[in-house]
Formats: C-alpha cells, structure tokens, sequence
C-alpha cells in the first residue's frame, strides 16, 4: 500500500478552499476510484516526489510537456536568467521572436502565428479565425479528441443515427453545440456525410492528427490525406490540434510525420516545455484576419509571457534529431515490454503508440470477442475496460510507477527516461498483472 498520510491531510484542506480539492479535475483520481490524489512536492528528470516522500517514475510529464523530464538543467537556467529581468511587460520582446521563428522553422505551414498562455485559447482562437475567413459557423470535429474546454468544443454526437449535437458540459447553450458537428475518427464517410448535409455552413475541419485524449488512436493511411482533400474540395479549413503532437510524435509534429498540410495548426504542452505557452498559426492570408492586422480579436495579457518563452527556447533548442530518435528507441523498449508481460501473464493488455505517445487499452473480452485495432471512441467504449485500467493504475502506483490517472489518456515517455526506468516499470507490470489476475 502506498503510504499518503500527509496527501490525505492536504487533500481534506484543499477541499476547503478549491473545488473538489483540484484544479483540473483529473488531478482527483476520482477517475481511477482513488479516495484521494497524490500532492507533488518536487520533479526531476523522469521523477515525480510526493508530499509523503515516495519518488515515483513519471509517465504523465505533466502531460506531455515535459518531454525533456522535470527540471531539465538548460531549461531552469534559462527561465532563472529570465526571472531577473521581470516577471512579465504585457509588452514585445526579442525572445518572443526567437520562440517563433524556432517554431516556424520546425513547421513552415505556421507562415505566422500568435503566442497564447493554454491550448484551449489556441483552439478558440483558431476556430474563430475559421469563422471569420471563411464566414460561414458551423465546424466538425471528432468524437473522443479534446481541444480544452471552450464552450465551441464540449459537444458530443447525438446517439445513433441522431444528426444533432449535444452539450456534454452543463453550461454549454444548446445553440453554441448545435453549431458543432460530430464525426467519427478514422471513418471519412462521415465527415463527407456531415459536409453534403451541412453545405456551405462548414468553416473548419478540426483534429487532433494523432488522437491522444481517448488513449493514443493513431491515423489511418488515408485519413488525414482524405480530410485534406475534403478540405479543398468544399473550401473548408482543416485545422491540427497539435497541441500532443507539435514537438512530440517529430520536431514538425504529426504534419512533418504524415507530411501534410492543414490551414492552421494548435500547438501547447512540449512547446512551453511545462510553463504557460500555447500557439496557433497558419498561412498568412488566414492569420492576416487576426488583431491588430484584421477583424478578429484576440488579446492576451500574459501572452508570449518572458518566462514561459524563455522555457519553451530552451525546450526546442534540446530537441535534437538525435533526441527522436532516442525517444523512439525508449518508448519502443517499454511498450514492447509491457505487452510482452502482459501476454505471459494473460492480460487482454493492447497498446497503440505513435513515437513516444503509448496508449494503454484492457480488452473488455465479456462475449468471447476478438481486440479489433482501436480506430475510434467507439472502440474505445465498445472493447476497452476502464475497470480494468483503473485496477492496473492502483496498483503500478503502491510500486512507485505513475501513470495517468483516468483510463484513456496518453502515456508519455520523455528524453529523462533510462532504460532501469524502463525496466522497473516492466517489473512493476509484472507484478501488477498478478494481482489483477486475482
Ligand atoms: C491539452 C490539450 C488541449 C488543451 O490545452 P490546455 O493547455 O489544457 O488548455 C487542447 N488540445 C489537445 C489535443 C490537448 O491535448
């Protein structure tokens, strides 16, 4: 059992003053039917320390922006130096510029962009320049991709053959869902089904190109080409939430991997590399239509922030060729193992990974079924057991190894990563598949 005495304490206490004791709900466990979460004192390389003293290896890494580790030394020192000259101007900076240029270089279809402080103000922001450029409402996106909380993007498809949308937050107006559509990942059919009956009303296509909010569900080969074309065809535009995948699956994110275009592209998490920043972008006849250049507003105060821009240089600048590549190699080894354990165990384990995003799925075998590859939510919810994933997260946690705390989020291995990381997480499986076999 894991010892948490004082998590416990600060759990009650927190409950006093913040809602549900967090401030992001995930962060409650209540996902993985825990009584109460861990409190972080302290991070370094691919350790996580709680408040009671117990160091644990670390695969959430902040989820996904930590991609170097915790603390990374080049990193700290860059936003120590930044911190001695104030903390923020609401002002231009030089750095700002290197950040972007960085960026742009790494994804050339970002002709110009626009630092923001989270990914949900990148999509926001980008869906409403859709909006404007295109002048027409309504967007698809696709069921089981997050792209944070605005009201635009908390919708899901009715059920069934149901042609309408629904709310899927309290406090989402009925009309605001209505004007978001819902397709279904990896199935075109469905997206040309919501552009014939929607024609002339679409302004965006908006995915994440590698799904990592419903467990890692990689694209099909013709997908994301197809969405692409799609695009095209119905003046459309498409938009890469890369907020996982910019800086992750490569340096030019999953449009550098699948080598395609879209319109305008979301960046977050690796970018900031564990501090407030977030992008978009795209070609410069669309960005054209932002403030103070067009009619779009967007503004932020802590917006291209010193410090955060500070992290994020420093971030980019030790993401070297070499280091996708060691990325890949690490992720491999532990996906490899994982599955490996699993079968000689007799786990329904399956893992999907693209890079150094790994998802984790227990089969749900009730009727005797085969696993089919997970393509969709639909998978998700059909064949995958949250049970099951909440059973295996418990107990990797009683022997030091943290993974996300809700079934169907990504895994992510960083550059601090080592092989005995690897293997004691393997280890840690091991044992942890005895006992769900109990
Ligand atoms: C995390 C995430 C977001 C939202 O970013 P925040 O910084 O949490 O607002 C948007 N899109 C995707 C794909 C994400 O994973």
């Amino acid at each position: 059992m894991r010892t948490g005495t004082r998590s416990k304490k600060l759990f009650q206490r927190a409950q006093r003053y913040l809602v549900g004791g967090v401030n992001s709900p995930v962060r409650s466990f209540r996902g993985v039917g825990k009584d109460y979460p861990m409190f972080i004192s302290r991070a370094k390389g691919s350790k996580i320390y709680d408040v009671d003293g117990n160091q644990y290896v670390d695969y959430v890494c902040s989820w996904g922006a930590s991609i170097l580790g915790s603390a990374y030394p080049a990193v700290v020192k860059r936003v120590k130096a930044a911190t001695a000259r104030g903390l923020s101007y609401g002002a231009a900076t030089a750095q700002e510029c290197d950040l972007a240029e960085r960026i742009q270089k790494s994804m050339p279809s970002l002709e110009l962009l626009r630092l923001v402080s989270s990914g949900t103000e990148a999509t926001m922001s980008a869906v409403r320049v859709a909006r404007a450029y295109t002048r027409k409402n309504k967007i698809i996106k696709f069921d089981g991709c997050y792209h944070g909380h605005a009201d635009t993007f908390l919708v899901r498809g009715g059920s069934g053959l149901a042609t309408f949308s629904l709310a899927d937050s309290a406090g989402v107006p009925n009309s605001t869902a209505s004007e978001t559509l819902v397709a279904k990942f990896n199935d075109l059919g469905s997206v040309s089904g919501l552009l014939s009956k929607n024609k002339d009303q679409i302004a965006a296509v908006i995915v994440e190109p590698v799904a990592g909010n419903m467990g890692v569900v990689p694209p099909e080969s013709d997908f994301l080409s197809g969405l692409r074309r799609f695009c095209d065809e119905s003046e459309v535009l498409l938009i890469f939430d890369e907020v996982i995948t910019g800086f992750r699956v490569a340096r030019g994110g999953a449009q550098e991997l699948y080598n395609l275009k879209p319109d305008l592209t979301c960046l977050g998490k690796v970018i900031g590399g564990g501090m407030n920043m977030a992008a978009y972008g795209g070609r410069k006849d669309i960005m054209e239509f932002v403030s103070p250049l067009g009619p779009v507003y967007q503004a932020g105060t802590l917006a291209g922030n010193p410090l955060a821009v500070a992290s994020g240089i420093a971030t980019l600048d030790a993401l070297t060729k070499n280091a996708y590549s060691k990325l890949e190699n690490r992720s491999k080894e532990l996906e490899e193992g994982l599955v490996g354990t699993a079968n000689e165990a007799g786990i329904n384990l399956v893992t999907q990974r693209v890079g150094s995003m790994i998802g984790i799925f227990f089969f749900n075998s009730k009727d005797g079924r085969e696993m089919p590859k997970i393509r969709s939510y639909d998978d998700v919810k059909d064949f995958c057991s949250k049970e099951q994933y909440a059973k295996f997260f418990g107990e990797m946690l009683d022997q030091r190894i943290y993974l996300a705390p809700s079934a169907f989020e990504t895994t992510f291995v960083s550059l601090a990563h080592s092989e005995s990381d690897v293997s004691k997480t393997i280890r840690a499986a091991e044992k942890t598949f005895q006992q769900m076999k109990k």
